[in-house]
């Protein structure tokens, strides 16, 4: 039997990983985008870069369709993942810090749309990078609890669902901020 097997009964294993979320040898990886879907900079610039233009192309074909425009804060929505190792690309658009209104909520609904949409694909491992902790501005500690809250809460009401959902981070200033998310069991 398999350690990490699926099933009702085996909970989904939450992991750490420091590295390049283009590497990650998973079934989806989630890009933390912009609204426009066309690429930026962090995560979403090394994402299409390393994927190469199959990927560009899928948003382009999502703006014309069912993004005019663009997607919207807190949602997610799917594309194949062109030359990365990884089988899809889950695209979602995190909130940009705010000192003065609490948008949490929104960074939330990230999480949660970006599993519900990896669900339905029936992708079983997912990665995720620390969505608005970079260019938009999200303090890391905060960040780190949200993702790990949020995960924690989706996986358990969704049973057997997924084997793995990996944190990925790029420093270890990120890295010390998931492991003590990770450790908070409260
Ligand atoms: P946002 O615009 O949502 O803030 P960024 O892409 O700027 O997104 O950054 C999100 C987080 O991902 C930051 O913590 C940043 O350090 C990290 N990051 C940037 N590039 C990569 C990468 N290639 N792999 C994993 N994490 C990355």
């Amino acid at each position: 039997m398999s350690a990490t097997g699926s099933g009702p009964d085996i909970p989904t294993a939450l992991t750490l990983h420091r590295g390049d979320i283009t590497e990650q040898t998973v079934d989806a990886v989630v890009n933390a985008a912009n609204s426009s879907l066309l690429g930026g900079g962090g995560v979403d610039g090394a994402i299409h870069r390393r994927g190469g233009p199959e990927i560009l192309a899928e948003c382009r074909a999502l703006r014309a369709s069912r993004y005019g425009r663009g997607l919207a804060t807190g949602a997610a929505v799917a594309t194949g993942a062109g030359r990365l190792p990884a089988r899809w690309v889950i695209h979602t658009v995190g909130p940009v810090w705010s000192a003065d209104v609490d948008r949490t909520p929104l960074l939330v609904s990230c999480y949660e749309r970006s599993l519900r949409a990896a669900a339905e694909l029936g992708a079983r491992t997912v990665a995720f990078p620390a969505i608005s902790t970079g260019i938009y501005g999200w303090p890391i500690d905060d960040g780190a609890r949200t993702a790990v809250a949020t995960v924690r809460a989706v996986t358990a009401a969704m049973p057997g669902t997924f084997d793995e959902i990996r944190f990925v981070v790029f420093d270890d200033r990120a890295r010390e901020a998931y492991e003590a998310a990770l450790a908070d069991d409260s």
